[in-house]
């Protein structure tokens, strides 16, 4: 199987002032297309080539040998949630049902907000924080490098990248200002 990247759900600019065109030009375009163009290359012909992209994930994780397939298979899966966690005109508060499931959780739909900061802004290095369903209930959780829940049988709901490329053209290292923005305007629950 060769993976395709997959088409962004809005246009490049569609997420300004937040995230700018040309950040998209460089995280979409060139972050993104190599994680994919390296997948490729490097599952050819192995036993990974017929599996799907959550299969290599699986079956790649914890294992020195295929680290560099983990890496751009998690890359690849992990971007692409991350392309769909957000919208033009996002933020605000989730519809009824994953309304209710949070506030099951986290108690306020603030207090969630809160704890997926904190975890964007305490990943020490690059990684990822995610609202995540374990058997039923909600957690925040984070993730360094490629890592991804898939790894670890979770199912992801929500994500932010926080790797320096997802922000550094647009807001240097003020890293708790992305994400701030993020959940206040592109947030897409
Ligand atoms: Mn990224």
């Amino acid at each position: 199987m060769t993976f395709k990247m997959i088409e962004l759900p809005y246009e490049k600019n569609a997420l300004e002032p937040y995230i700018s065109a040309q950040t998209f030009d460089y995280h979409y375009g060139k972050h993104y297309k190599t994680y994919v163009d390296n997948l490729n290359k490097l599952i050819e012909n192995t036993e990974f080539a017929t599996m799907s992209l959550e299969e290599i994930i699986k079956n790649t994780y914890a294992k020195p040998e295929y680290t560099a397939i983990f890496n751009n298979a998690a890359q690849t899966w992990n971007h692409e949630f991350f392309w769909k966690s957000m919208r033009p005109n996002g933020g605000g508060e989730p519809k009824s049902e994953l309304k209710q499931k949070i506030e099951t959780s986290f108690g306020t739909i603030e207090k969630f907000k809160e704890e997926f900061k904190t975890a964007a802004i305490t990943q020490f290095g690059s990684g990822w924080a995610w609202l995540v369903e374990d058997n039923g209930t909600l957690k925040v959780i984070k993730t360094s490098n490629a890592d991804t829940p898939i790894a670890h049988n979770l199912k992801p709901i929500l994500t932010i990248d926080v790797w320096e490329h997802a922000y550094y053209l647009d807001y240097q290292n003020k890293r708790a200002d992305f994400v701030d923005e993020y959940i206040k305007n592109l947030l897409n629950w």
